[in-house]
């Protein structure tokens, strides 16, 4: 394999790009941070466009009015390309390879897609659709740095799961190490995150936030020596400060913290993303681009003393009590009865507990999941359920922290072990 040892990538999130003066900024980062060795920049969406794009779907699969959110959203696209066009220099503009699609083309190549949708294969329409939003992006980016586009959607290889892309790393390595270092030697390559293609040629997305995992793959498949993931945050932070106040920053923390905050609900950075950077063992950075200079956070494989408490709020959860209806105890065979129609129905546990007569199980809420679960049991067991509930976790937790977060909220359940507590409540709002 071939490593590009000295290989950057950074990725910009849709925050970072959500307008003009947004995309200047990240000009003015590029060329301030990343000018010494090969650069590859993964980009997102712009702001809230795959939102947007998810409407329009939305509204075009069901044979409904979309003409006025399109033109919005083409608009946007192009008012911004051309704020941007005035304040860049010719040369710069004109880097730009010739059979590359234009901004305009894209806008074509999207309306055609909306305009011949037919029904059926949902999810598989739905990444033909969705998938401009980064295509788009990355056109107005890379014309603004003066940079080469690349479209990775016949590189980056995935199966047909629509719309959570699994990748094929065999081939997906092979074709990256094949056509990105000849780009890189010259200069600064622009490709979307959050994209993949199949081997018949569709697109298809790795699931909604994809791109940092995009980074990731990329990464891991050129022998990065760094990715720097730029956030309107100043780093990983022990909580998010919109949801908590008096947050502090990690100035480094290991990969294995940091996959298990993502999973317990931390929204810092796509869960998928740490392991392949584990693996390689490339650190990822994760910076502000409000201000640039700042030293952020590395996520990398280090030891650390016991870290600062870290809160995480997952909402809209659901507490389901099974109770068998004999009143015996709950028994390995209940409980298999009780998982098996959890898999089935693709409800996931958030958290667990059982006691003599019952079990108890916090997942992710979901109405349609709900009553399919319960028609299966509720022959078996008597069945009770909150909702509107929330699940919140705190990471090496410590006296203080759990008090700050367990004074005048009533538990529905707890449980804690040496470094983590978990309770389920009502919701605030
Ligand atoms: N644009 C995609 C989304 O909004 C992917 C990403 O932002 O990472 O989900
Ligand atoms: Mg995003």
């Amino acid at each position: 394999m071939q490593h590009s040892q000295s290989l950057k990538i950074y990725k910009f999130g849709g925050a970072s790009v959500k307008d003009a003066a947004a995309i200047t900024n990240l000009r003015s980062i590029v060329s301030k941070h990343g000018a010494d060795g090969p650069l590859l920049i993964v980009v997102s969406a712009m702001g809230k466009t795959t939102n947007a794009l998810e409407e329009i779907f939305q509204l075009a699969y069901a044979g409904q009015d979309y003409a006025a959110l399109l033109l919005q959203l083409a608009d946007f696209h192009r008012a911004v390309a051309q704020e941007l066009l005035s304040a860049t220099n010719e040369d710069a503009a004109s880097a730009t390879a010739s059979n590359d699609p234009s901004l305009e083309q894209l806008v074509e190549q999207l309306g055609d897609r909306l305009a011949t949708l037919t029904t059926g294969e949902f999810d598989k329409q739905y990444d033909q659709v969705v998938s401009f939003g980064e295509l788009l992006a990355t056109r107005i980016v890379a014309s603004a740095l003066g940079a080469q586009w690349l479209d990775c959607r016949p590189l980056l290889r995935t199966d047909h799961a629509w719309r959570e892309g699994r990748v094929d790393w065999p081939t997906t390595e092979r074709n990256l190490t094949t056509a990105v270092p000849p780009l890189l030697a010259n200069g600064p390559v622009v490709t979307q995150g959050f994209l993949g293609g199949t081997a018949s040629g569709h697109t298809t997305t790795l699931g909604r936030e994809g791109s940092d995992y995009t980074a990731a793959i990329f990464a891991y498949c050129l022998g990065a020596e760094s990715v720097t993931i730029w956030k309107d945050v100043a780093g990983l932070l022990n909580a998010d400060p919109k949801i908590f106040e008096d947050t502090v920053r990690y100035p480094e923390i290991s990969y294995q913290e940091t996959i298990e905050m993502a999973y317990y609900g931390a929204s810092v950075i796509h869960p998928k993303t740490i392991k392949p950077l584990a693996v390689r063992q490339i650190p990822l950075y994760v910076k502000s681009f409000v201000d640039p200079t700042a030293e952020g956070t590395k996520i990398h494989d280090c030891r650390h003393g016991l870290l600062v408490p870290a809160f995480i709020r997952k909402t809209n959860q659901c507490l389901i009590s099974f109770e068998s209806k004999d009143l015996t105890f709950i028994s390995e065979e209940n409980l298999e009865v009780i998982f098996g129609a959890l898999a089935q129905v693709r409800l996931k546990i958030n958290l667990m507990q059982n006691s003599a007569i019952s079990f108890s199980v916090c997942t992710d809420f979901s109405a349609y999941r709900l009553d399919k679960l319960l028609t299966a049991l509720r022959e078996q067991f008597t069945i009770h359920y909150n909702t509107d509930l929330e699940l919140y976790t705190i990471k090496n937790y410590d006296a203080a922290s759990l008090q700050r977060l367990t004074t005048s909220r009533e538990l529905l359940l707890e449980q804690r072990t040496r470094q983590t507590f978990q309770f389920v409540c009502r919701s605030n709002a």
